[in-house]
């Protein structure tokens, strides 16, 4: 750190704009911020932007090392650029014939609306007021300005809170009988002036500064002091932007858009930000300063109106913003402010989107031949595509309903629906043209045919990886997960949030994409894009669905990795499909186990206490899997699909403990002998043999394989056999059969011989020969330590990143919920390793892996198929590592294909 101070030392640490010319430009954001930096490039294009300087993020950064205090020679270097500022405005900071009042403005490199702190009018005192009024002959405006400063002053820089100073502006505009903050006259504010002045005096417990250059740097230090905040370090956690970089603080000269009806203020967009048409949009206020747009106290007006109220300041702003959007190639939002007729621009900076309107922007901008589609591609978050596919609510219909709770957001769109609490109520309830909630405390696999019906899957507990979270986003089911204020009691049918209780029946809605929980029932629709990939929305008629696909399209002539989907079912391997991807990269075969029917199969298979009645129950499955396999490989067109064999403890198969022993009871209590308590006794007996302390590090995965050899050969013959069919049928398939959990080259050798072995026997059977893949997941450590190793048997891998996040860490990723939000509030770790990959340590396993794989097996087919194949900066760090192929769940492969895209093209977002 002493390095980097002396370092600093050398630098340049503010940065003047004015007069036409700016030290700094567009390039500069990281040590001017967005801000900083936006002003310097308008003030070098020759655009009307007051004058002013700009303290660099450096500077915040030694002000935090230095303990709150700013180095005397860097004070100098202020003062420097202030004499500079008094001449370019031709007025000195404290005057009482001409006063310099100065804005002193937050601004960090990537911006946070509204998260940090600015001051404006500061410079003014008693005395500079006066002069202020003798200059511009407005006694009213002159006192306007000065209640503002110490308004924000006090607030922001002596923290006292806004109330106080409201309270004061109230009682006076009621004793004036004044309507609007405009109708206050010169003597009324003076009023407010020295009411304001004693809230300081007894808030603060001291005067107001009257020397402007204490006030300087008083606010200076407030609004470095704000990057620090509270809402400011929440945002920047949500948005993944660092702490370290710091905010700059940007002094400028003031205008003022309060100085009568010839003045004003405003805010807009060079294209319509919520659907990305192509239209001026924004709001202005006729004599008004700064925050009084956003800040609702009077209803700023529709900027087209400005044109009537002032023609030529309305052409000019037409014509700088439209020169603006061509320069930064980008929609742009602007403030700016009319001092008696005369425009000034205050800041520019490329504009916040929805998703559908960053598809409708980029796709105009590359017609209007402003950008190349290459470019384009950059402009769009991959993240904010999902927003695209998630049903809607009308959203002044769902404004008007209070929020009751808010939870994880895990799963976007919008759900409605009356409320059950079993998966089995959920399919009850449906059955009878219901559409309901399942509100769960958390859902288990077996829960996944109530999961499927529901509207949306809202539970107690759990993250954004728990089951309900990964289930739900797999079947774009809206889903919110961990909200913790409800207290659900599901065996009364019943849960309590915040004082009310829901009952069975209830309605509830929620939206997915915010976490926001409502009690009440709201109408949603399907996303277009989705009624056109399920083919009920013909896609010639849905003009954004052909704009996606542009995009999409775009994406896919750029990006290196390939794009495969994690799909069970031959309906998600279709979807997938229509969706883009271009094979399977994972499909778990025991979720086909909770097909209609087949749990009783299954818990046959597993009650089997000898090999024979093992292989009845095994042969009744094989055809149900075989027609699982043959509908997966004909949804994917061809297109390789890899099939892993099974992989779960074998208990979650059976029912639950408790609930055996509870219908035990019962049965005895009622006096019924028979078949069926036999039955749930034998079942009980076998819960409790198969209990194990950490089922995740348990009896699973290739131990399975190698204690019922049985089970592997079934599921080979499964899978061979339906390629075979296939084959014959004309669709050459080629599956990948994937053994998960492999540590040691032996465990991979016992099953591949197996499935080799039952391979051979079916072609000869079939008459049929194919060609087919044996690999492994890697996701135990040592299996990536000794890849090279394994490589000799595996023709192919897949990363299975959430074992291997769980046992790099060794965290249980049921268990991590309880702990992860203190490790990030505490700043241990920043980003939940299981929804984005930790690059340093799990990534270092995963290159080990791919490394030594290779180095046995040049040719070896490289994949990932855990959670983080869907997250675009886990992508990214896929695409550099040199796998061949992302795998995610069909909602989110355009998600991944954008992704891709942008890590070939390597910019991150947000750069
Ligand atoms: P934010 O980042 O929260 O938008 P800004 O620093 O942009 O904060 O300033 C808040 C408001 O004050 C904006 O409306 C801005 O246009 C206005 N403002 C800032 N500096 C000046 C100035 N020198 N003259 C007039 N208005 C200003
Ligand atoms: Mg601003
Ligand atoms: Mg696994």
């Amino acid at each position: 750190m002493a390095k980097k101070a002396a370092a600093n030392k050398s630098r340049q640490h503010v940065y003047f704009f004015g007069d036409g010319k700016a030290d700094g430009n567009r390039h500069m954001k990281d040590l001017l911020g967005g801000k900083g930096s936006g002003l310097a490039e308008m003030t070098n294009a020759g655009l009307p932007v007051p004058p002013g300087f700009t303290i660099s993020t450096a500077v915040c950064t030694i002000y935090y090392e230095q303990k709150a205090k700013i180095p005397a020679a860097i004070d100098r270097e202020i003062e420097q650029n202030l004499k500079k500022l008094e001449k370019a405005a031709g007025a000195t900071l404290g005057s009482t014939e001409n006063p310099l009042l100065v804005s002193v403005r937050s601004g960090a490199k990537f911006s946070m609306p509204g998260m940090m702190d600015t001051i404006l009018n500061l410079g003014l005192n008693d005395q500079a007021v006066e002069g202020l009024k003798n200059r511009t002959k407005n006694g009213r405006f002159a006192f306007d300005s000065y209640r503002r400063f110490i308004q924000m002053f006090g607030n922001v820089v002596l923290e006292i809170g806004k109330d106080a100073f409201e309270h004061e502006f109230e009682a006076v505009k009621k004793s004036t009988r004044a309507k609007l903050d405009t109708d206050l006259n010169e003597k009324a504010l003076r009023e407010v002036v020295a009411r304001y002045k004693k809230v300081v005096k007894s808030k603060a417990g001291r005067d107001f500064p009257q020397d402007p250059h204490e006030q300087l740097k008083m606010a200076r230090d407030a609004v470095f002091r704000s990057w620090m905040n509270a809402r400011a370090i929440e945002y920047r956690r949500i948005y993944d932007i660092p702490d370290h970089i710091g905010t700059a603080v940007n002094v400028q000269m003031m205008v003022f858009g309060n100085t009568g009806d010839r003045s004003g203020t405003g805010v807009g967009f060079t294209r319509n930000p919520a659907t990305g048409k192509k239209e001026f949009y924004g709001e202005f206020l006729i004599n008004a300063q700064g925050e009084d747009v956003v800040a609702g106290i009077r209803t700023p007006q529709p900027i087209r109106e400005l044109e009537q109220v002032m023609p030529k300041a309305y052409a000019q702003l037409r014509q700088i913003t439209t020169r603006l959007e061509k320069h930064y190639k980008d929609v742009q939002d602007f403030e700016f402010t009319i001092q008696d007729e005369r425009l000034f621009m205050l800041q520019t900076r490329s504009g916040k989107r929805t998703g559908h309107a960053a598809v409708v922007i980029a796709t105009d901008l590359v017609a209007e031949k402003l950008l190349k589609p290459k470019e384009a591609i950059l402009l769009v978050d991959p993240e904010s595509l999902n927003q695209l596919l998630a049903p809607g609510f009308d959203p002044d219909e769902w404004k008007k309903i209070p929020t009751a709770t808010k939870g994880l957001p895990a799963s976007p769109g919008a759900a409605s629906g009356q409320v059950v609490f079993t998966a089995d109520d959920a399919v009850a309830w449906t059955q009878q043209g219901k559409q309901v909630i399942l509100v769960r405390r958390e859902t288990v696999p077996d829960d996944i045919h109530g999961m499927f019906v529901s509207q949306g899957i809202l539970t107690a507990t759990g993250g954004m990886t728990s089951h309900a979270a990964v289930v739900g986003r797999q079947m774009g089911k809206p889903s919110i997960v961990g909200a913790g204020a409800l207290e659900i009691a599901e065996s009364a049918k019943q849960f309590r949030v915040n004082g009310k209780t829901v009952k069975e029946g209830d309605y509830v809605s929620f939206d997915g994409l915010t976490g926001e929980v409502k009690l009440a029932q709201v109408a949603s629709h399907p996303s277009e894009i989705l009624q056109v990939l399920n083919k009920t929305l013909p896609a010639k008629k849905s003009v954004i669905y052909q704009r996606f696909e542009k995009l999409l399209d775009w994406a896919d002539g750029v990006r290196r990795l390939g794009i495969r989907a994690n799909a069970d079912q031959p309906d998600q391997a279709e979807l997938a499909y229509a969706f883009g991807a271009r094979g399977i990269g994972l499909c778990r075969t025991e979720h086909m186990f909770f097909g209609e029917g087949r749990i009783p199969i299954v818990q046959r298979m597993i009650l089997a206490d000898n090999e024979a009645d093992r292989r009845k129950a095994l042969a009744e499955l094989l055809p149900l899997q075989r027609e699982d396999f043959y509908g997966v490989f004909k949804g994917m067109h061809g297109m390789p699909v890899t099939i892993r064999t099974i992989d779960p403890p074998l208990h979650e198969f059976l029912p639950k403990r408790e609930d055996l022993m509870v219908d035990i009871a019962k049965l005895e209590a009622t006096g019924q002998s028979g078949p069926e308590l036999n039955e749930k006794k034998r079942l009980l007996q076998r819960v409790e043999q198969l209990h194990e302390f950490n089922p995740m590090l348990g009896h699973r995965g290739v131990r399975l394989g190698i204690t019922y050899p049985e089970i592997t050969e079934m599921q080979t013959r499964a899978i061979i056999e339906a390629a075979c069919r296939l084959n014959k049928e004309g669709m050459k398939v080629v599956p990948e059969i994937m053994i998960p959990l492999v540590g040691l080259v032996k465990e991979l050798r016992d099953q591949k011989a197996i499935v080799d072995r039952v391979a051979a026997d079916v072609m000869k059977e079939t008459g049929v020969k194919i060609k087919y893949l044996v690999g492994t997941m890697i996701e135990v450590p040592r299996g990536a330590e000794t890849a090279d190793q394994i490589a000799s048997e595996a023709e192919f891998f897949s990363f299975g990143t959430n074992d291997l996040t769980q046992l790099t860490f060794g965290f249980s990723r049921d268990d991590v919920g309880k702990f992860l939000r203190i490790y990030q509030d505490k700043k241990i770790l920043e980003k939940d390793p299981f929804a984005s990959i930790d690059t340093e340590g799990v990534g270092a396993v995963v290159r080990t892996g791919v490394q030594l794989g290779r180095k046995t097996r040049k040719d070896l087919k490289l994949g990932i198929c855990g959670e983080h194949g869907g997250d675009p900066a886990s992508i990214h760090f896929f695409d550099k590592v040199g796998l061949d192929y992302v795998s995610a769940s069909p909602y989110r492969i355009p998600v991944a294909r954008l992704a891709a895209a942008q890590a070939a093209l390597s910019v991150k977002v947000g750069d």
